[in-house]
């Protein structure tokens, strides 16, 4: 539930040669942007230091980097029932083309492309579903010919033509579940039926009434025709007792890396790793809790890994797990920055504007790293975040702590992936353009610190809240826009000199200056992504929104300007806006400590989630003016072992394959 995602990068990008992430390492040969696909950015991912690693460390990365790809269909699986069909389908024409013309070729290609970066049909940050851009019948003459060719399809035509029926109207039909997920479907609508995703199969919200899950996390609930609900366990099973679940066999092929993986691992990550075995095994929650608190406990090991049911934003109600994998080590160059957070987390605490009574008296567990990812999937590839902040569980967090990373190479990749003609128009003037240019990196680089270190990790829970139980679906979007204020609140104080992070305060009031005019402008420009209806549904934009949109109503320190029909959103009073970052942030400090749902609705309801559809349509024309992309979707770098001949791991080699589609195909077998 706690991710930060490169939103803050949405008025653009760019190179600052000055700027702390502009780093030694960097090889101006390296070729980022890959290709382009629609509002889709498709940039490689490269790590820096992997040579460095101890064998040890590089053959352990390895074997968990296995684990993250043997896991990767359970997520598209979860996304959407039809994906995996939809994807043997059509790579088995894109890998047999002979005799298919060349057009019909470009929109499969075009197609998958989208399906890869979102392991799916629907878009990643507008949850709306991609079509295909041929014809129903060109899409039958294909498959026909690439089963002709050789390809891994039914050679019966009724077969090949029942098979094809089956997707169709997902792949053409623009009213078929168009939404992966719907948290705002409208008056009257279901918000389960609405999300075309395969959490529930033909259940509602008031089904759920009185249902108490004993998997909330990983799980699927299915209606049956007795209209009994039914919870599919994913498990790989352990014996007689625990029969093997849902995903049963990818979750075996997982546990098979994993424990190729513990005998390279520190004792307390092989501890953790150990603990994410059982709970596969069994699929209880007991077993869950356990691995979360082995998993916090191992704060010191140099490499890392996430794998599992984890967030929680696809389902509409916020309870089933996503499954992801991230594969990392530290990065210790980047290190200094959070760590200076992690160390000093109290005396931010001690220094909230929220009401005494909601700061914690010694905050605790707190670990905060910079990190090199080397392997994503699942909910965080090739889509990814920037910074994660894990577990998600309440009561392991308030009682053992968290881990918080933030993903340098990911970071760096953008940025050197972008340009600047974006955030150029966007800007009222030159000055404020140069400000942005001058400050975008390190602002961004502490914001993201304090938003996952001490955002996150800050704040008390009244006795017997559990806030994400009562504020339900505007919760996550509460707690981001909680963490941004932390971040928005501490920007400009004088502590980030005394930590040696700015050196005076002139430049301590430019860049936060400049840190609030980028997140300012940020509402317009996310807009970008709401091609089409009224609302927003990712919690992240949310947030963003409800802040600024907060900040104009209750404040003086937005302006918006008009010249030659432009819209800009400027700041006209940074105390104004930072006295008002302070008074919201112990508004939205109290809402969740109380675990008042009331509130957090009104708040959502009277500024994140409801668009200006007049200004958003003046952004997209903005946009399509400037030829942006919206988001971007990484390749991953490619491990190899090298073997002896008795089959000893010798070493590990990294490469790029610069290439989305090589990478898929192989990922899935379609291609060797
Ligand atoms: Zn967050």
């Amino acid at each position: 539930m706690r991710r930060v995602f490169a939103l803050l990068l949405a008025a653009a990008t760019l190179v600052n040669p000055n700027a702390i992430w502009a780093q030694e390492s960097a090889d101006d040969s390296r070729k980022y942007l890959l290709d382009r696909v629609d509002d889709v950015a498709i940039v490689q991912l490269y790590v820096d230091g992997f040579d460095q690693l101890t064998l040890k460390e590089k053959t352990l990365i390895y074997h968990l980097s296995q684990a993250a790809i043997a896991g990767r269909d359970i997520y598209i699986d979860q996304r959407y029932r039809y994906s995996l069909r939809i994807r043997s389908v059509l790579e088995q024409i894109l890998t047999h083309p002979d005799g298919i013309d060349d057009e019909t070729i470009a929109a499969i290609r075009k197609y998958m492309k989208l399906f890869w970066v979102n392991n799916g049909p629907h878009s990643s940050l507008t949850a709306q579903k991609n079509l295909l851009e041929c014809s129903d019948q060109a899409l039958r003459d294909a498959a026909r010919q690439a089963a002709k060719n050789g390809a891994n399809l039914p050679a019966d035509d009724d077969e090949l033509t029942k098979r094809l029926d089956e997707i169709g109207p997902v792949l053409f039909d623009p009213n078929f579940e168009t939404h992966v997920t719907q948290k705002s479907p409208g008056e009257g609508i279901d918000i389960l039926t609405a999300s075309a995703n395969n959490l529930y199969d033909n259940v509602t919200t008031a089904d759920l009434d009185g249902f108490k899950e004993r998997y909330p996390l990983n799980s699927q609930l299915v209606k049956g025709d007795d209209g009994q609900l039914i919870e599919r366990v994913y498990r790989s099973g352990l014996d007689s007792l625990v029969p093997a679940g849902m995903y049963a066999e990818p979750i075996t092929n997982i546990i098979k890396h994993l424990e190729s993986a513990i005998p390279f691992a520190t004792p307390e990550m092989a501890r953790a790793l150990g603990a994410l075995v059982h709970y596969y095994r069994t699929g209880e929650a007991a077993d869950f809790y356990g691995y979360n608190i082995a998993w916090v406990a191992d704060k010191d090991s140099p490499v890392d890994t996430i794998n599992g049911f984890i967030e929680v934003y696809m389902d509409a109600r916020g309870m089933k797990g996503s499954w992801e994998s991230a594969v990392y080590f530290n990065d210790p160059i980047k290190m200094d920055m959070i760590q200076k957070f992690a160390d000093n987390a109290q005396w931010f605490e001690d220094h909230m504007p929220y009401d005494k009574q909601f700061r914690k008296e010694s905050v605790k567990g707190i670990s905060a790293k910079a990190i090199q990812v080397v392997m994503e999937t699942g909910d965080s590839g090739p889509v990814t975040p920037i910074g994660i902040n894990l577990p998600n569980d309440a009561a392991v967090r308030q009682r053992y702590g968290s881990k918080s990373v933030s993903l340098s190479n990911v970071m760096e990749a953008y940025e050197k992936a972008s340009t600047r003609t974006a955030r150029a128009e966007f800007c009222f003037d030159d000055a404020e353009f140069e400000r942005a240019d001058k400050w975008k990196s390190i602002a961004l680089a502490l914001e993201v610190n304090m938003h996952e270190v001490i955002g996150h990790a800050s704040g008390q829970v009244n006795a017997g809240i559990d806030p994400a139980a009562s504020i339900k679906e505007y919760y996550s979007a509460l707690e981001e826009g909680r963490a941004d204020l932390v971040a928005l609140y501490f920007i400009g104080n004088p502590k980030l000199i005394e930590l040696g992070l700015v050196d005076n305060e002139d430049d301590l009031r430019e860049m936060q200056l400049a840190a609030y005019e980028a997140y300012t402008r940020n509402v317009m420009t996310q807009l970008r992504r709401i091609k089409s209806g009224t609302t927003i549904e990712e919690d992240h934009m949310r947030n963003r929104q409800m802040i600024v949109s907060w900040l104009a109503v209750n404040t003086g320190a937005i302006k918006v300007d008009v010249r030659d029909g432009k819209t800009f959103f400027r700041v006209a009073d940074v105390a104004a806006w930072h006295q008002g970052v302070a008074d919201l942030l112990a508004e939205v400090q109290r809402i969740k400590s109380e675990g008042d749902r009331p509130s957090a609705e009104r708040l959502m309801k009277d500024f994140a989630i409801n668009i200006n559809v007049e200004l958003r349509d003046e952004v997209l024309r903005r946009y399509a003016d400037l030829d942006q992309p919206a988001y971007t979707g990484f390749v991953q770098p490619e491990l190899h072992a090298v073997t002896d001949d008795d089959g000893n791991i010798t070493d590990i080699t990294i490469s790029y394959p610069q290439d989305l589609e090589t990478q898929m195909l192989k990922w899935s077998g379609a291609k060797q």
